[in-house]
């Protein structure tokens, strides 16, 4: 699984330039390498999506990689509705999320 996910990241990386905006779920464990990711990334290009767990150690990893202004969306633990939502919203509008 793990190597899995470093290929996957590699791909993505590759990619990352080319991207308009990154969408990356925080869970309670394991996000230090997305958001190292993302960092690669503007602030302005990067949402960060995660649950209110843990929410002081998520924004300390998230200031730490220089994404301090990135925008946050807080949603249910697991985030799997709330990162459908976005996905879904996004195929039907090409938005990604309602502009605020
Ligand atoms: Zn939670």
């Amino acid at each position: 699984m793990r190597g899995e996910i470093d290929t996957l990241w590699g791909q993505l990386q590759q990619a990352l330039s080319e991207l308009d905006h990154v969408v990356v779920y925080v869970g309670a464990n394991g996000s230090e390498q997305a958001i190292a990711h993302a960092a690669k990334l503007p602030a302005s290009k990067v949402t960060f999506v995660g649950c209110t767990c843990g929410l002081p150690y998520k924004e300390s990893m998230v200031r730490s990689a220089g994404l301090a202004s990135a925008r946050r969306v807080v949603c249910e633990c697991g985030g799997h509705r709330t990162m459908g939502r976005i996905f879904t919203r996004f195929m039907e509008t090409g938005e990604l999320l309602p502009s605020s």
